[in-house]
């Protein structure tokens, strides 16, 4: 008698021989009550806004949207997902520090939200194409601030980046408002880094984006409409951290949101969350094909690797550190070996997993790789090797639904082009 992970009562195996391995499973059970976890206890008038970049999938981003979720996105494609996915244009906003012209027209053609710039020449373009429209651009400011809140993950404040206008350089530019006839400018943006784990700096960062935000519009003169407060809050991957507690998070955060409100009644408050939102609803199942020993470590060479999720290799750090990683089909066996799980890339970067704790594997075994519907595949090299996309399926209400297929190989081969070798004028000398 074994054990098997189970997606809301469907067995993994089972959406392994229906949807084949590598996949991606998320559980919409799970993605809702992560939603609604912070969703409930949240100070109502901070909205919360998913950040597509995390993941993708537009039926992810159209059951968040179900749930409450609006949309922050910084691609063409992804301002279509979410459109797609059933967001009305004003409950979507597009930051990044890289927009082209055609992507800003399409903003503005759609009429979202706001467009959230990042530096001064992007000013002058969207001014000029507002212009050219004779419409008024709805534009926040991405604050670079000067201060940075310690132990915030990866820390964006207080150092040079293509992210934002410096702090010290937006509060010299006072006549902003007159300069630039095109815009509307009604907001300000801070997003202080990634993978925060600590309510308190999260609360502390708010605070002083709050604080900022009174201060840049006081000083531009221009009426405070939105502030987007960023984000940035982690899930625990590996050993020795520890989730955010919603409650203990919300408790602080909510009289300082309340204290903004109180002053500014009118200005909408804004929340961006990707992987908080997606990462912990998310497992990769690989099937493992061959297993081996070399010079004394165990080796479960599988399907699927780091090029569907690179995330695995380790986040921002040197040393090798290994997400949360099971055996699906025997949950219940003690971890009592140690397994090196690799992928199928010609490189011996492609290891999910390092000395991981599990029990003794077999070939035909699923592993799956916890916390990860977050920056999985889109954030990995897919097409090394030419393997392709994965599967991607999504469990809701007890019954799976393939939300992406997984590439075929005149899927890869398509956007190439045979040149023949004649054709470039050189002579064929193969016998
Ligand atoms: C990446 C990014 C996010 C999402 O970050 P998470 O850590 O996944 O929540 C939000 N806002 C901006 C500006 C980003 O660059």
């Amino acid at each position: 008698m074994t054990r098997e992970f189970q997606v809301q009562g469907t067995p993994v195996s089972e959406l392994a021989r229906e949807f084949g391995t590598p996949m991606f499973v998320y559980d919409g059970a799970a993605l809702r009550d992560r939603f609604f976890g912070l969703r409930d206890r949240l100070d109502p008038a901070m909205e919360i806004f998913f950040s597509l970049k995390a993941n993708p999938n537009v039926s992810i981003c159209s059951l968040l949207r179900s749930f409450g979720a609006r949309a922050e996105v910084s691609s063409l494609v992804e301002l279509m997902t979410a459109r797609r996915a059933g967001h009305p244009p004003e409950n979507v906003i597009f930051l990044g520090p890289g927009k082209s012209r055609q992507e800003l027209a399409a903003c503005l053609d759609e009429g979202i939200y706001a467009i959230v710039c990042e530096s001064l020449p992007e000013l002058a373009l969207v001014d000029e194409l507002a212009r050219s429209r004779g419409v008024r651009a709805p534009v926040a400011l991405r604050v670079n601030p000067s201060f940075a809140v310690k132990r915030s993950g990866l820390a964006m404040g207080g150092k040079p980046r293509q992210f934002g206008i410096d702090e010290t350089e937006l509060f010299a530019q006072t006549d902003l408002v007159e300069r630039y006839p095109g815009l509307d400018l009604m907001g300000v943006q801070v997003y202080m880094g990634t993978r925060i784990l600590s309510e308190d700096v999260v609360v502390e960062n708010t605070g002083r984006i709050f604080d900022l935000a009174e201060r840049l519009s006081a000083t531009l003169g221009f009426g405070l409409r939105m502030v987007d407060v960023g984000g940035g809050l982690g899930v625990a991957y590996f050993d020795g951290e520890s989730d955010l507690d919603a409650g203990v998070l919300t408790e602080r955060l909510n009289p300082v949101v309340g204290d903004f409100r109180a002053r500014h009644p009118e200005t909408r408050l804004i929340m961006e969350l990707g992987r908080y939102l997606t990462a912990e609803a998310g497992t990769y199942v690989v099937a493992v094909r061959y297993v081996k020993d070399s010079m004394g470590e165990r080796f479960a060479v599988a399907d699927g690797g780091t090029h569907h999720h690179m995330a695995a290799v380790g986040i921002g750090s040197f040393v090798k550190r290994n997400f949360p990683m099971t055996v699906l089909n025997r949950l219940d066996e003690p971890a009592t070996e140690e397994w090196n799980v690799t992928g199928p890339l010609c490189t011996p970067n492609d290891t999910l997993g390092k000395k991981v704790a599990l029990p003794s594997v077999r070939p035909g075994d699923l592993i799956g790789v916890h916390r990860s519907g977050a920056y999985g595949p889109t954030a990995s090299p897919v097409l090394f090797l030419s393997h392709g996309y994965p599967a991607e399926v999504l469990v809701h209400e007890g019954r799976p639904h393939l939300v992406r297929e997984r590439d075929v190989p005149e899927d890869l081969l398509l956007r190439q082009r045979l040149v023949d070798p004649a054709a470039l004028g050189a002579a064929d000398v193969s016998p």
